[in-house]
């Protein structure tokens, strides 16, 4: 199984309080109104997913968003240390997992090596302490113990990124979405295997659009 998928999803609902009478679950956006992408079933590859399809982590504000809304750290945790050097630290721990994930280098190459090394590295720090506490409404939920460093949440991505390294079921799950040009990887743990877009919403969508206006013109000739 995939525990990114679950962890994933977990972190940004569980945290929501519980209203008295539960309304039925609004449908979840397939992205949030700054474009990250949340559904490639891990943290690291939703990481990797932010270059696509432009640079989402220009700044340290659009850093920020994408943490809590990748459910890096709970809605509410505070995250204004984050500067242009946690900037450049995602952007090449997102480069690391890129090579390592896409079969760009060959397992004995130099690059292979130095992504790998630098995965390690950044796993080997401490995660962030989780804590439950209090809300005003008397329900708990999850809170960090203290704002976290740029280390720290370096090493959650790090860390779901050997998990999944190392992992032969979730490594045989990983995919390319077929849109054209679309660089999106995924893991794809759909029944019978036979998930082939990164999102039914956008590349999914495209290609039945095509495939629609392929037959028209072939009904015309
Ligand atoms: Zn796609």
């Amino acid at each position: 199984m995939a525990p990114g998928t679950a962890t994933t999803t977990a972190s940004t609902t569980a945290t929501a309080p519980a209203p008295a009478t539960a309304p039925a679950p609004a449908p979840t956006p397939a992205t949030a109104p700054y474009g990250p992408r949340i559904d490639c079933g891990r943290l690291c590859l939703d990481l990797l997913a932010t270059t696509h399809p432009e640079e989402q982590l220009h700044s340290p504000d659009r850093l920020r968003a994408w943490m809590t809304g990748a459910g890096i750290v709970p809605p509410g945790t505070s995250l204004t240390a984050a500067d242009a050097s946690w900037l450049a630290s995602f952007r090449e721990l997102r480069g690391c997992v890129g090579l390592l994930v896409r079969g760009e280098a060959s397992r004995d190459s130099r690059p292979y090596e130095i992504a790998l090394g630098r995965i390690n590295e950044l796993a080997r720090a401490a995660t962030p302490a989780p804590c439950a506490v209090r809300t005003d409404e008397g329900s708990l939920v999850r809170a960090l113990d203290g704002a976290p460093d740029c280390a720290a949440l370096l090493a959650v991505v790090a860390r779901d990124a050997v998990e999944l390294l190392t992992d032969p079921v979730a490594c045989a799950g990983l995919r390319q979405c077929a849109g054209d040009n679309c660089p999106i990887v995924y893991v794809d743990t759909s029944r019978g295997r036979r998930r082939r877009w990164c999102s039914s919403e956008t590349c999914g969508n495209r290609e039945r659009v095509a495939r629609h206006r392929r037959r028209a013109a072939l009904a015309r000739a």
